[in-house]
Formats: structure tokens, C-alpha cells, sequence
């Protein structure tokens, strides 16, 4: 007779043990807070805990839940995929990614012949946005900022400028590391130009001036919600465009309308990327991100076999599908704009009111908080972060932490995240701010 599974074990500390004895220990070197947390519900905005206590999420699942959690047009769409089949792998056709893909291409600038290669994660993106950029333009080497977050997968772990995600291995090689510009730090100030000026002098001395590629994110999610200064990456794709190279834009924090004033990212800085890698938001959850790019540049990879067994899943690009609806009908591009309006007219006043408050940024709801020492020295402050999340946490409000000196609160909520929600987050962090 077959043995059933046994019912699932929501004992807090039953939980963490099966955890710490069954699971790499990889998987703990980075958890959310020094003490385990677990999520039993969402719902919209919201996350029940194991005793049943709601909180304020303000990390989406790292920029995931894009529509919120359990939205009834993602979960009715997933359904309804189930119902039928839950996957059919990329040999055969189905009619989910498409659909899906034709969907994506209309949100994109007209006039490209753009098409989409659907992979499992922002690694996976990143991976196969390199290689179609190196193997189309027959050159080798890229640039990637200071700072960035690509992921931890071999190649894009290369592209990460961030050392506490690069293990100690020899890394993919082509990869040159250039100065980011960073608005409120930066050794430059805030300009893009003397920026502009250091990435010609890193092409011209790191690298031989034949380039497969840059990637930029518009705004640095991981590395501290670093917004690009206007014209940086008008001005980079022009210089790499110049050493023969693509320019790839990683819109897997800043796509799908999180920024309010745009749908992608870069449409904020006037350019028009050659690649594009998104993910995250795309499924609000469900594994899939994909790679988008020119049918010229994707064409370079066309002859020789491509495989990725769980590319264009069906139920995950159904729920894709769902989501873009969802950005529609509800309208949550504009509803992250006005988010983003609230959340400044709540900050920057206790931005006065906190000493350690260095600064407020973002845009839409892709905000940082970065925290202090004093206003002066911007000497960074992590342990003040950590306490700060740690005490909003205690008040059931969920932030992230981020920044090369993690000590950047990092805000990024479902975008069907109230204004009041923002009063509630406000009010949590002046007083978790004021308590000494
Ligand atoms: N790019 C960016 C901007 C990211 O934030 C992330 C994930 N945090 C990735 C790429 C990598 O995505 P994944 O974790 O799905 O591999």
C-alpha cells in the first residue's frame, strides 16, 4: 500500500530544523531576519504569519508579486491551465507562449521586430542575454557596473558587482566591472557626465575596444535603488554601441509599470535597448522570465540546437498573461505613480525629522531609504538598518534591506498596494526611528 504523505508541518521550529537538516546550507547563508520567519496567507498587499498576525508587505517576495497575492484573474488563469495540462515543454507547440509573447511585444517601442525567449529566472535571462549579444556581434567582452545585481549563477554572478554574491571561484570570463554612478555616494557626484567620461576610460584601458555588451539596470534594485542620472544611459549605449557592443537593460526589478512614470525602465532615460531581460514581476510569482531582443540579434543562436526544458511553461505563461491584464484593468501603473507621490510627501518630511535618514529615492514603488550616521558624514549606518527592519517587522510592516553597505531600507510593495498603506509604513518607520 501506498504511504501517504504526512500533513504539513507548520511548527515554527520543526519547520527551521527540517530546514537546517535537510536543505543546503547555502539556502540560509542569506535569510530576511536574524530570526526565522514564515508566511502561511497573502492576500493583495498582505502576509499572515504562523500565529495569524497580518503584515504590510512591502517586499513582494523581492519584487515579485507584481498584482498581489492570490489575484483572482492570475489564480483563475493558472486554474484553468491546470485543468487542461501543466506543461508542455519547448519541442511542441502550445498556444500559452504565443499568446504571451505577442502580448509582451506590444508593450514594447514599435517598430523592432522584437521576439521573446522565455526561461525560468533573471540568471537564466542575463545568461542567454550575453551569449545571444556576444554570439551576434562575434566579440567577447562586457561591461557591467559597480554594484549591479545580475544574479548568482555562473555567468550572471560574473555580472554582479556586489563581492558578498561572488563566490571565490575563477568567474566567467569577458567580464569588466565599471564605476556606477550613484546620485547620493557616487565619487563623481551626480552627474552622468565625468561617469560618462570613466566608462571611455574603462573601455579604453580594460578592455580592447571590441565590446559584445554593457548591462545597466535603470535603477540599481539590489545595489541600493540607484536610479541612473539622466543621460547615463542614453550616453553608455552610445559608447558601447561605438565599440561594436549591444546594450542590455536588466528590467527585472523596474519593468511591469513598478516605477509608475513608465512601464520599463528604460523608457524613462530615452533609449531603446538592443536586449531586454525581464522577470520577477512578470508572473507575480510563478517561475518565468524571459529575454527579449531584435529576430536580427536572436537570429545568431538560431543555428545550433537551444533547449530549456521548463522555458514557456504554459501555466506560468498563462499566469504572465494574467498579469499583464491585471496591469490594465486595474490600472497599477498609475496607482504605483500615485503610490510614489504619497511615499515622498510621507518621507521627506521625516526625512527632516531623522538625522539618519541620508536619503529617499526611487521611483513609483521601487523605493530606498538609506540610513546614516549623521547628515554630514553619510557614513553608512547597516546596523541602524537592520534595527529598523527588525523593529518593523515587530510592528508588522515588511521591509527589505539592500545597498553595497545594506544599509538602504528597501520598499518595493504588490503594485495594488494602497496609498494608505504608505501612512501605515510612514507612521511604523518614524517610530521605529525615534526609539533609541
Ligand atoms: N537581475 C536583477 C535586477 C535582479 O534583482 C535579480 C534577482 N534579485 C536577478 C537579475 C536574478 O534573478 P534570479 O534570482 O531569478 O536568478
Amino acid at each position: 500500500m501506498a504511504a501517504t504523505l504526512p500533513p504539513l508541518d507548520w511548527h515554527a521550529g520543526r519547520m527551521a530544523g527540517r530546514r537546517r537538516a535537510f536543505l543546503s546550507p547555502a539556502l540560509a547563508t542569506f535569510t530576511a531576519y536574524a530570526s526565522p520567519l514564515a508566511w502561511r496567507r497573502g492576500q493583495g498587499q498582505y502576509l499572515w504569519d504562523l500565529e495569524g498576525r497580518r503584515h504590510l508587505d512591502c517586499m513582494a517576495q523581492n519584487v515579485c508579486i507584481s498584482v498581489g497575492y492570490r489575484h483572482a484573474g492570475v489564480d483563475a488563469a493558472v486554474r484553468a491551465q491546470l485543468d487542461e495540462i501543466q506543461h508542455v515543454t519547448t519541442v511542441y507547440d502550445h498556444p500559452q507562449p504565443g499568446h504571451f509573447a505577442e502580448e509582451l511585444v506590444a508593450r514594447l517601442p514599435a517598430g523592432h521586430d522584437w521576439v521573446v525567449h522565455f526561461v525560468n529566472s533573471g540568471s537564466e535571462a542575463i545568461d542567454l542575454a550575453v551569449l545571444v549579444a556576444r554570439l551576434h556581434t562575434r566579440r567577447f567582452e562586457v561591461l557591467t557596473l559597480r554594484d549591479a545585481y545580475h544574479g548568482m549563477q555562473f555567468t550572471a554572478m560574473a555580472a554582479t558587482g556586489i563581492g558578498g554574491a561572488r563566490q571565490p571561484v575563477p568567474p566567467a570570463p569577458g567580464f569588466v566591472n565599471v564605476m556606477a554612478p550613484h546620485p547620493y555616494r557616487g565619487r563623481f557626484g551626480a552627474e552622468a557626465a565625468p561617469y560618462l567620461d570613466e566608462l571611455s576610460r574603462a573601455i579604453g584601458s580594460a578592455t580592447s575596444g571590441a565590446l559584445a555588451a554593457m548591462i545597466v539596470e535603470p535603477i540599481q534594485g539590489y545595489g541600493g535603488i540607484v536610479e541612473m542620472p539622466e543621460g547615463y544611459v542614453a550616453g553608455a549605449a552610445e559608447r558601447v554601441r561605438e565599440a561594436g557592443g549591444l546594450l542590455i537593460v536588466d528590467e527585472v526589478q523596474t519593468g511591469f509599470g513598478r516605477t509608475g512614470s513608465h512601464f520599463w525602465g528604460f523608457d524613462a532615460h530615452g533609449v531603446v535597448p538592443d536586449v531586454i531581460v525581464m522577470s520577477k514581476g512578470i508572473g507575480n510569482g510563478f517561475p518565468i522570465a524571459a529575454m527579449v531582443t531584435t529576430r536580427k540579434v536572436a537570429e545568431s543562436m538560431a543555428e545550433r540546437m537551444f533547449f530549456n526544458t521548463y522555458g514557456a511553461n504554459p501555466v506560468s505563461c498563462a499566469a504572465g498573461r494574467a498579469v499583464l491584464q491585471a496591469l490594465d484593468d486595474e490600472a497599477l501603473p498609475t496607482n504605483a505613480l500615485a503610490w510614489g507621490a504619497a511615499f515622498d510627501a510621507a518621507f521627506k518630511p521625516l526625512q527632516e525629522r531623522h538625522e539618519r535618514i541620508g536619503d529617499v529615492r526611487g521611483r513609483g514603488m521601487l523605493r530606498g531609504v538609506e540610513l546614516v550616521a549623521g547628515r554630514r558624514s553619510r557614513a553608512a549606518a547597516p546596523r541602524e538598518a537592520e534595527r529598523v527592519q527588525e523593529r518593523l517587522r515587530r510592528a508588522g510592516v515588511i521591509v527589505g534591506l539592500c545597498g553595497a553597505e545594506h544599509n538602504v531600507l528597501k520598499i518595493n510593495p504588490p503594485l495594488c498596494a494602497s496609498i494608505a498603506d504608505v501612512a501605515t509604513l510612514a507612521t511604523a518607520c518614524d517610530q521605529a526611528l525615534a526609539q533609541r
